[in-house]
């Protein structure tokens, strides 16, 4: 499965904002977004680019799967799985990217960037329902229960984040992260009000529509 190999603060750069896709580092004043928020580049910093129509809904495009890493690819099948089943498209594709492990994984605190939860999963550090599993994008739904496998909890970074107290107020509430057993419980499906997202998902679906 591939991944976007650009220099993670240049993303952020390039869209103009924090997308948190360095963990502990993006809330601390070193991150590029403080420092040099200004499009990477010989003349970056001179150019301040007015969007409109096609330029904005292809940012928003390019910030989505910067944000939740996914290439183009993949990120198409989103939209094109999310335009079959009901309701409003933009929605189900923001559903469907949240419900993804590596996403659930991040959510509940267990990683602190996408890709720091994305490389756990693909590592094979954990269980869905009792079943080995080692696909970040795995589809998660209501009632499934992620469990770090019993032979890596003794792992440096297992032992000290089940040392962690959860920070429920920081979890959204359809998951329950219990630290101290290393478990997440999806209990129930995400919902766009939920999720707050910063993302126009209509942007998205008007570009892939054209
Ligand atoms: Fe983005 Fe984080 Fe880098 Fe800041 S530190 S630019 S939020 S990846």
């Amino acid at each position: 499965m591939g991944k976007n190999l650009d220099p993670k603060c240049k993303q952020c750069r390039r869209e103009g904002e924090k997308l948190f896709l360095k963990g502990e580092r993006c809330y601390t004043s070193k991150c590029a977004i403080v420092k040099r928020n200004f499009i990477p580049g010989m003349h970056g910093n001179k150019r301040k680019p007015r969007l409109s129509g096609y330029g904005l809904q292809l940012r928003e495009k390019q910030k989505a799967k910067r944000q939740y890493g996914i290439l183009e690819k993949q990120f198409r099948l989103y939209y094109e799985k999310a335009k079959k089943k009901s309701g409003q498209t933009g929605e189900m594709m923001l559903v469907n990217l949240e419900s993804r492990l590596d996403n659930v994984v991040y959510r509940a605190l267990f990683a602190t960037s996408r890709s720091a939860a994305r490389q756990l999963a693909s590592h094979g550090n954990f269980q869905v329902n009792g079943q080995n599993v080692n696909i970040p994008s795995l589809a998660l739904k209501e009632g499934d229960v992620i469990t770090v496998k019993s032979n890596k909890t003794k792992n440096k970074y297992w032992s000290k984040l089940s040392q962690e107290e959860s920070a429920t107020a920081e979890v959204p509430a359809w998951l329950i992260a219990d630290k101290t057993k290393l478990q997440i419980t999806v209990v129930k499906a995400p919902t766009v009000a939920a999720i707050q997202s910063n993302l126009q998902m209509h942007l998205i679906v008007e570009l892939y529509s054209l």
